[in-house]
């Protein structure tokens, strides 16, 4: 078995998602009852499967007078939500005004007729991807990144391996393979064409972060925008607020795609109108990112409105593709793909242990721990203010598959995200305290912050592209 990642694992959609590993409370209000009750089921594996990387967290849900969603239909809603979690996940908690500015003493006060506290989870989306990557590596699969599938070789209409092609140097070499799985999210349709490949649309979504003393906000938050009525979050992220997303559709490249004035705007202003005091402008904002979901449709209808599940096909030549879904529900994808797989081989099929198999990584941060401890140099933060060190890069490349300043500073660790200037004053010095370890010379590590630069240039720039909210 072989998994080739072209670019880093989580580089695409999976690194620039809200982070949250969620039962979706939003599409109880679709009745999307199944990807409801899918999403927590998995939510509730993945606690006890990644407890280092998925964690749990406590969301505020204020309700103002006149409210779309007022007091009775939310708690309703959040009884069904642990109706499903079958009584596993915490009891909700309704407060009233005074309580909930109590517990969230920076939100707009007029107008609040009180609040729901419900629990879903957090994780950190780059490092939940690359574990997974790590396991099936220790499972016995080839895992690749930077390796890219640049043609399906076929026979007789058949698929029957790929060319893949290193990113860095090397030659390009021919896979030979009984099955191939597709699950290239947004770029899906390079492998695919015709009636399915129109049936996609492409929604992006932007999130911003901001100092979280500048918001106010103690835990996170589920916000109604006021400008278009759609569900968002205000999320803690250690001393910074994540505030997201925008749902727009977009025709623009999962390459270069990056949030313009206008989604930023939209954002700044929903956050306003329930943070007043803190009268956030541009110039609050540290990082602002984008990312593209899959969407099955073909509707110009709003695309909020467009189902998160996730569709499943094997086309005429053999290929298997999948799309949509969440990175909640990866897993549950994932074992539906291994028995199409297994069936394709003429397998037995055989249940996944996914459910109750461990995923690595706990032991990260005593690893980090352990090489400060033995090279003191390596224990200086990076950025003041910011956790990471030269351990954590080192950690990295040793253990987590890194090759590029990108995969450091924007996936394995979230520097990039956290600084105003995305880490690129601290780029030339990442270079240097890997460069022994990936064996790069002098020009390589100048190529590798010139390509950073370029990297971040790409995600995190705010300019003008056209968005329409609604
Ligand atoms: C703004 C936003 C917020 C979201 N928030 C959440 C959330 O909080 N919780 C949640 O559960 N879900 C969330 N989602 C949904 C979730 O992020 C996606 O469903 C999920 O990440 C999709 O994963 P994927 O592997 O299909 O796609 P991707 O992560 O995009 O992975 C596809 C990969 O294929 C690679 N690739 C492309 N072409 C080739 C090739 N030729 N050869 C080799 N590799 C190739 C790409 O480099 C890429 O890494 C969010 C989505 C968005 C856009």
């Amino acid at each position: 078995m072989a998994l080739f990642e072209g670019d880093d694992f989580a580089s695409g959609t999976s690194g620039r998602s809200s982070r949250l590993v969620h039962g979706g409370i939003r599409y109880l209000e679709r009745a999307q009852l199944h990807l409801v009750h899918e999403s927590i089921r998995e939510r509730e594996i993945l606690l006890r499967i990644a407890p280092h990387i998925v964690k749990p967290l406590a969301f505020t849900w204020p309700i103002y007078r006149g409210a779309r969603v007022g007091k009775v239909k939310l708690s309703a809603g959040l009884f069904v939500y642990r109706l499903m979690a079958l009584g596993r996940s915490r009891r909700h908690l309704t407060l009233d005004a005074a309580e909930t500015i109590a517990r969230e003493p920076a939100l707009e006060g007029a107008g609040l007729t009180g609040s729901a506290v419900y629990y879903d989870a957090c994780t950190d989306d780059a490092r939940l991807t690359v574990v997974n990557a790590l396991s099936a590596r220790e499972y016995g699969a080839t895992v690749a990144n930077h390796t890219r599938v640049t043609e399906l070789l076929r026979e007789n209409g058949k698929v029957i391996g790929a060319i893949v092609t290193p990113r860095h140097g090397g030659e390009a070499y021919r896979v030979r393979a009984r099955v191939i799985v597709n699950a290239t999210g947004v770029w899906e349709n390079t492998f695919i064409t015709g009636e399915r490949a129109q049936r996609r649309r492409g929604s992006k979504g932007v999130h911003i972060s901001v100092a979280r003393e500048r918001v106010g906000n103690h835990d996170a938050l589920t916000l109604i925008s006021p400008i278009d009525g759609r569900v968002m979050f205000c999320l803690p992220a250690g001393p910074q607020t994540i505030i997201g997303t925008t749902d727009t559709w977009t025709d623009e490249s999962p390459e270069t795609v990056h949030a313009s004035p206008d989604d930023v705007d939209y954002l700044l202003r929903s956050a306003n109108a329930y943070f007043p005091a803190a009268m956030l402008a541009l110039t609050d904002v540290v990082s602002a990112w984008a990312g593209i979901r899959p969407l099955a449709t073909e509707s110009s209808t709003n695309p909020s409105a467009v189902s998160r599940e996730h569709s499943i096909v094997t086309d005429s030549s053999g290929v298997i593709s999948v799309t949509g879904g969440k990175l909640t529900t990866y897993r549950s994808m994932a074992a539906e793909i291994v028995d199409l797989v297994q069936t394709s081989l003429g397998h037995k099929r055989q249940r996944a242990a996914t459910d109750s198999t461990e995923l690595p990584g706990a032991d990260r941060d005593a690893e980090i721990a352990r090489l400060q401890r033995e090279d003191g140099s390596l224990s200086a933060p990076l950025v003041e203010s910011l956790r990471y060190t030269g351990a954590h890069l080192v950690y990295g490349v040793r253990a987590e598959m890194a090759q590029t300043l990108s995969d450091l500073l924007v996936r394995r660790t979230h520097l990039a995200f956290e600084t105003r200037d995305h880490g690129s004053s601290v780029a030339l010095r990442a270079a240097q305290i890997v460069a022994p370890l990936l064996g790069w010379s002098e020009e390589t590590k100048s190529a590798r912050v010139r390509e950073y630069e370029r990297d971040i240039a790409r995600m995190f720039t705010i300019d003008q592209i056209s968005a329409h909210h609604g």
